[in-house]
């Protein structure tokens, strides 16, 4: 009898899982149910076609229906699983006419993803306030553009919020920032490099408004102002960016057991508690790869990497998940911003005495037209001196150079051994010392 895989989402994660099995059973009957009408596109595009440079949202599309015909997966789309039976090994399903079919297993990826969070404050239920998770969401932002919105407010000052407010920008609106924390990105970068990243935003005339809280929404039935740090804000449109949290519910209910993070929890096959119960992407809890500590990691890089662990061992394959780092990297208006590792503060959280050494230099040779500022900060660990984490802000070139400190983190690089590093040249290119090492070099004389 041919293996029956159950993938529960059908997005980053779960689209992943799905094929990563068929290439390894190629005989499977592999079903892949999703709540949403749209199946397997980018979130991650939304804010660039609110922004203008992406024509339309069909063109998220990642996944086409003939890659799911073509692959032989069952897709059903706004089809609700309501129910796991683990004892039975059995998903409960609801479709959009209101039908209940119950499918049985041999392996399920619960691939359920996250769904943005409000917090409790005081006038939450009022309307108006969208969010931006779902194609849907970035239907509703755009159409609310297109309907003559001239102002927004921007809770949170995270990734999602901040190139939010860039396309909004950019669409003619004004825009202002709301952010809890003393500083915007407090999740990717240390203070000292948000600051560059807020100048650019301010410079390009974005409002950042940080260290305050938003407190009420004002309004009617509609919120009109939000009351944040005493100050009453005013504005046509309100976007709450203040985070996702897991989608555990489906899984809890089930008895399937959450982790520390409160992330499903996973082993190295991104295996649940549950026999042949597999949770992968942004539900689902994996050990950080320097502190070993689980969390969610909600990247869509993670997502389609435990996807892949996940499809490969329920299709009867042996996979391992290496674990996260948290390489993350954006563009806002003409600044990248990327981390990878651990930044300065949160070795600090775990406890890990650091050492850390930041350099400004120039993406081209200096005297090179359009030479664009860099700045490259390095988090070493003091004792083996170990790189452990890197921050780099700039006008150009920051995601390779995140992607290459990801690999040396990943492989135990030095701090000693960046410094000696053979790179690259050229003067439309690079400088003739590259900024990573150059950044090495300022982490050695501290250490001296
Ligand atoms: C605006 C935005 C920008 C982003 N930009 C980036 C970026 O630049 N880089 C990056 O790495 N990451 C980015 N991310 C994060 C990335 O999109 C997520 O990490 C990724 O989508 C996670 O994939 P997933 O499959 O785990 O979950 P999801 O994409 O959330 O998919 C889960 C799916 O499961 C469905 N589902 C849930 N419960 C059920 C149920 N009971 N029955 C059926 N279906 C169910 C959900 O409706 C959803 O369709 C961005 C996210 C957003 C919102």
């Amino acid at each position: 009898m041919a293996r029956r895989i159950i993938v529960v989402g059908a997005n980053a994660a779960g689209v992943e899982a799905a094929s990563a099995a068929r290439k390894k059973d190629r005989t499977a009957e592999i079903t892949l149910l999703s709540q949403e009408k749209n199946a397997g596109y980018s979130r991650c595009g939304l804010p660039f076609v609110i922004g203008g440079q992406i024509p339309s949202f069909k063109d998220l599309t990642v996944y086409s229906p003939a890659y799911f015909q073509m692959l032989k997966l069952n897709l059903k789309p706004e089809t609700k699983a309501t129910a796991i039976n683990t004892k039975e090994k059995a998903v409960t399903a609801v479709d959009k006419a209101g039908t209940t079919e119950t499918l049985q297993y041999d392996s399920l990826v619960i691939a359920t993803g996250a769904d943005a969070f409000m917090p409790p404050i005081k006038g939450r239920e009022k309307q108006g306030i969208l969010s931006l998770r779902t194609l849907e969401d970035g239907e509703k932002l755009l159409e609310a553009v297109q309907n003559g919105a001239k102002s927004a407010v921007i809770m949170g000052a995270g990734l999602i919020g901040l190139e939010t407010g860039v396309a909004l920008i950019e669409r003619g609106l004004k825009v202002t920032v709301v952010e809890m924390l003393p500083q915007i990105l407090p999740q990717m970068l240390d203070a000292d490099m948000a600051k560059m990243v807020q100048e650019h935003l301010q410079e390009k005339g974005m409002c950042v408004l940080t260290e305050k809280a938003v407190e009420e929404f004002l309004g009617d039935d509609k919120v009109t102002a939000i009351m944040a740090g005493g100050e009453k804000i005013e504005a046509n449109l309100f976007l709450s960016a203040f985070g996702v949290r897991a989608n555990t519910k489906l899984a809890v209910e089930a008895g399937i057991p959450l982790g520390e993070s409160r992330g499903i929890k996973t082993n190295g096959r991104m295996e649940t508690d549950v026999k042949d119960v597999y949770a992968v992407g942004d539900c689902a809890e994996a050990p950080n790869i320097i502190t070993h500590k689980v969390a969610c990691a909600q990247l869509g890089t993670i997502a389609v990497r435990q996807g892949k662990v996940a499809g490969t061992n329920a299709g009867g394959g042996d996979a391992l998940f290496s674990g996260i780092l948290a390489s993350a990297v954006t563009r806002l208006f003409e600044t990248e911003a990327g981390v990878t590792g651990l930044t300065e503060a949160a070795a600090q959280r775990a406890g890990i005495e650091v050492v850390t050494g930041a350099i400004s230099s120039k993406t081209k040779a200096d005297y090179y037209p359009n030479a664009l500022p860099i700045k490259v900060k390095l988090v070493v660990e003091k004792e083996s001196q170990r790189i452990i984490g890197a921050q780099i802000v700039g006008g150009e070139g920051v995601t390779q150079r995140i992607n290459a400190l990801s690999f040396a983190i990943q492989k135990g690089m030095t701090v000693r051994e960046l410094a000696k590093a053979d790179t690259a040249y050229a003067p439309p290119l690079n400088e003739a010392w590259e900024p990573m090492v150059l950044a090495a070099e300022m982490v050695l004389m501290k250490l001296r």
